[in-house]
């Protein structure tokens, strides 16, 4: 794709959050005068804010550039298993107002998720600010069509409900694991990363970066239904899942109810919920206890995840989810360590991630990349 110059700029600011004057010139390798044209431009479409910094004794003073918070608003939304929630970004990605709504069992399905989207963007107080959406799910995602065993969602387009409340605005539908691991390919200044999001499901998130101006370089691995060998059969459908063996679920299992089948789980999560917090806390009482029910977990995790790093070879591994601790990463990075002799460099985020933030913040960029200036 060829950008010009102007949304090249904004990428930049996107990404950086500000630059200065100097910055600029070198990044989009163009002269003084030209930035100058160009900073006007933008400023009386009153798309960017111009700051002078006059702590500096010697010299000017420098030149700020940061994003008109004023006019870049977005809405980052996530539709969960028990919450539907919202968040109102300024330019400067402040939260400036958050709404949240409980899902229950019956709300799930095109029809009503529908319903609770609508109701939600309605609730939000200025909406005419409103340039760009982005919505995270738990599921499938694939041209913005949604499918999701959790949510019960077939063939659903959320853009279509947006569109009838937000017509101008530019929507984006992302998978959450996309969302946490965007957050993510910002934050590291767009370096190839691998993103896993280990709790009851495990999904992963691979960015290739072809640096900040591309578009379509993320891919949604879902190493959850990889095939693991197990004999159980996996809530989607196919046999012997890795959720079946190594996600929360299986840890579960093999902490209290050793008969509990994964479709059951799945489709009642919420009577587990006090199990499950139990679980991921035992470590810190009973680390041996802990270490035991987890083993075969890190097992096949170090298994899978040193394949992956062969194959795609990120600069970083990121792991986050309700399902890890700085624990759970340190027990399994030395796992690795004891199997593979290729370093694999892990990070630990846990629930660190905003997934609104995430989302909103994948809506502007596709804003910037398709919008005429
Ligand atoms: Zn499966």
């Amino acid at each position: 794709m060829k950008l010009n110059n102007q949304k090249k700029f904004l990428l930049n600011l996107l990404f950086k959050g500000k630059v200065t004057r100097k910055q600029l010139e070198n990044i989009l390798k163009i002269t003084p005068s030209t930035l100058s044209y160009l900073l006007t431009n933008l400023k009386k479409k009153d798309l960017i804010t111009v700051s002078h910094n006059k702590t500096e004794k010697a010299g000017r003073p420098k030149q700020i550039i940061k994003m008109n918070k004023n006019f870049w608003k977005s809405l980052g939304i996530r539709i969960g298993r028990e919450t539907i929630s919202l968040t109102v970004f300024n330019g400067d990605f402040e939260e400036e107002e958050k709404i949240s709504m409980k899902l229950t069992k019956n709300e799930m399905g095109n029809e009503n998720i529908s319903l609770m989207l609508e109701k939600i963007i309605k609730k939000v107080s200025s909406l005419d600010k409103i340039k760009a959406v982005g919505i995270a799910l738990s599921g499938n995602v694939k041209k913005g069509k949604v499918n999701s065993k959790i949510l019960n969602l077939e063939n659903f387009s959320p853009s279509t409900i947006v569109k009838s409340i937000l017509p101008n605005a530019t929507v984006s539908v992302l998978n959450d694991v996309e969302a946490i691991s965007t957050e993510e390919f910002v934050k590291h200044g767009g370096k190839k990363i691998l993103v896993v999001n280990y709790g009851t499901g495990i999904g992963a998130c691979f960015y290739e970066s072809h640096g900040i101006y591309e578009k379509s370089e993320r891919k949604v691995i879902e190493l959850g239904h990889f095939y693991a060998g197990s004999k159980e059969k996996c809530y989607c459908g196919a046999f012997g899942c890795l959720e079946t063996v190594a996600s929360d679920y299986a840890n579960l299992k093999r902490f209290k109810f050793y008969n509990l089948k994964i479709e059951e789980f799945i489709s009642n999560e919420e009577i587990y919920d006090n199990d499950l917090a139990e679980l991921r806390n035992l470590y810190k009482i009973n680390e041996k206890e802990a270490k035991k029910i987890y083993e075969t977990t890190f097992e096949y995790l170090a298994i899978f995840l040193t394949n992956i790093f062969r194959l795609l070879a990120p600069e970083k591994i990121i792991l986050s989810g309700e399902g890890v601790s700085k624990w759970f990463s340190q027990v399994l990075e030395r796992k690795i360590l004891s199997i593979s002799s290729v370093a694999v460099p892990i990070t630990y985020r846990g629930l660190k991630n905003n997934i609104e933030f995430g989302a909103a913040l994948d809506a502007i960029r596709e804003y910037i990349l398709s919008s005429k200036f």
